[in-house]
C-alpha cells in the first residue's frame, strides 16, 4: 500500500459509546469513494477505554491507527497532533461525536477536486445545544470577523478537508495557544465552503464547558487580534481629554470659592479609573501569559503510543 489518497483525523476525549457508530459510518463513507484512505483516532486522554477500543480497531484493519497522547491536551492540541501524523496526500478533521457527518466528506472531496485547497463545513443550523451556546457562539464569530485581519468564517467549527498544501503551512504553524478554524484561514490559498445542518452529539456530553469555552475565545482572539492590547491607547485619550476639561472646571469653581461638596464625584472617577486600569493590565497579562507560553519552547504535545497502520507506507513527517 502506497501513501493513502485521504486521512481522516479524529481528536477523542471519553468518546468511546461513539466510536464503533463512527468507524462504521466513516469506512463505508471511505470506502464509497473509491479512494485509499486512512482513519487516525487521536485519544486525548481518556480514561473510559476509548483508547483500547480505538487499538482494537486498528490491530483488525490495516487503514486504521491510533494514537495516544500522554495526557489530555485539548481538542486543538489531539487535532495538531493527529494532522503531524497524518500520511494520506488530503487531510480532513472532525469531530468523533458524529457531530460532523461522515456522509459529508463525499461532497467535501468533490469540492477539493474542483481545486479547493481548504474545505471547510459551515452549519446552517445547529440541532440539540443551548439557546446560551447558540447565541454566545452566534455572537463570537461575528466579533471575530470584526477585530480579526484574518478572514475567519462564520459558523464553521473544525471540520475541514486539507489539500496538500495547505497541510504543510498548516504543520509549519507551531504556535501553542492554538486557535486552529484561524489557522487553517490564515494559511490562504483557495478556501471554499460546504453548507449542512450540525446535529446532536450521538452520545455523551460536550467536552466544552463554559470555562474552555472562555479560554478557547480568549486564545481565538489574541492569536489574531491587538484590538485588546489598543484598548489601553484609546480609553487613555479618551479619559485624558476629558481630565483636561474638567481640570479647568475644577480650577474655575476653586477660583470662584464654590469647591467644597465632591466627595461622591471624587469616589466615583476613582473606583472607576481603578477599575479601568486593573482590566488592561488584565488585558497585558492575557497576552504576556501567551509569550512566557511561547518562549519556553515545549512541545505542544507527548505522544505515549502508537497502534496500526501499514509499516510500509512512508511519509510521515515527524
Ligand atoms: N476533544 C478532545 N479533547 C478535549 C475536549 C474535546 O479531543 O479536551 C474532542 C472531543 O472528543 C470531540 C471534539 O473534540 O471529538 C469536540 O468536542 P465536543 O464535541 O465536546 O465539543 P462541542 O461539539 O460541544 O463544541
Ligand atoms: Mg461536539
Amino acid at each position: 500500500m502506497s501513501v493513502p489518497e485521504i486521512s481522516v483525523v479524529l481528536p477523542c476525549f471519553n468518546e468511546l459509546p461513539n466510536l464503533p457508530e463512527l468507524r462504521r459510518r466513516l469506512v463505508s463513507v471511505l470506502e464509497a469513494t473509491g479512494r485509499t484512505f486512512e482513519i487516525l483516532f487521536v485519544d486525548d486522554g481518556s480514561r473510559d477505554g476509548s483508547f483500547e477500543a480505538m487499538a482494537e480497531f486498528a490491530a483488525r484493519d490495516p487503514r486504521l491507527r491510533a494514537l495516544r497522547l500522554s495526557r489530555n491536551f485539548g481538542h486543538q492540541m489531539a487535532l495538531t497532533a493527529g494532522v503531524d501524523r497524518a500520511r494520506g496526500r488530503l487531510v480532513a478533521v472532525m469531530d468523533a461525536d458524529l457531530q460532523d457527518p461522515p456522509e459529508l466528506l463525499a461532497e467535501m472531496l468533490a469540492k477539493s477536486d474542483e481545486g479547493y485547497e481548504v474545505v471547510y463545513a459551515q452549519r446552517t443550523a445547529r440541532e440539540g445545544e443551548s439557546a446560551f451556546k447558540r447565541a454566545t457562539a452566534h455572537l463570537f464569530y461575528r466579533l471575530m470577523r470584526r477585530w480579526t485581519n484574518v478572514d475567519i468564517p462564520v459558523d464553521t467549527g473544525d471540520f475541514r478537508l486539507l489539500g496538500p498544501r495547505a497541510v504543510a503551512a498548516f504543520r509549519s504553524l507551531r504556535e501553542r495557544h492554538r486557535f486552529i478554524r484561524g489557522m487553517t484561514a490564515w494559511v490562504g490559498f483557495r478556501q471554499g465552503a460546504v453548507t449542512y445542518v450540525r446535529p446532536a452529539r450521538l452520545h455523551g456530553e460536550t467536552k466544552y464547558p463554559l470555562r474552555k469555552m472562555v479560554r478557547f475565545a480568549l486564545d481565538a482572539l489574541t492569536s489574531f487580534s491587538h484590538v485588546p492590547l489598543q484598548l489601553g491607547t484609546w480609553l487613555g485619550f479618551a479619559v485624558s481629554s476629558f481630565a483636561f476639561l474638567y481640570i479647568a472646571i475644577v480650577v474655575v469653581l476653586k477660583v470662584l470659592g464654590i469647591n467644597e461638596r465632591g466627595w461622591t464625584t471624587l469616589m466615583g472617577w476613582i473606583l472607576l479609573l481603578g477599575g479601568v486600569q486593573l482590566m488592561l493590565i488584565g488585558v497585558l497579562g492575557e497576552y504576556l501569559g501567551r509569550i512566557y507560553d511561547e518562549v519556553k519552547g515545549r512541545p505542544l504535545y507527548l505522544v505515549s503510543d502508537e497502534v496500526g497502520g501499514d509499516p510500509d507506507v512512508a511519509g510521515e513527517p515527524r
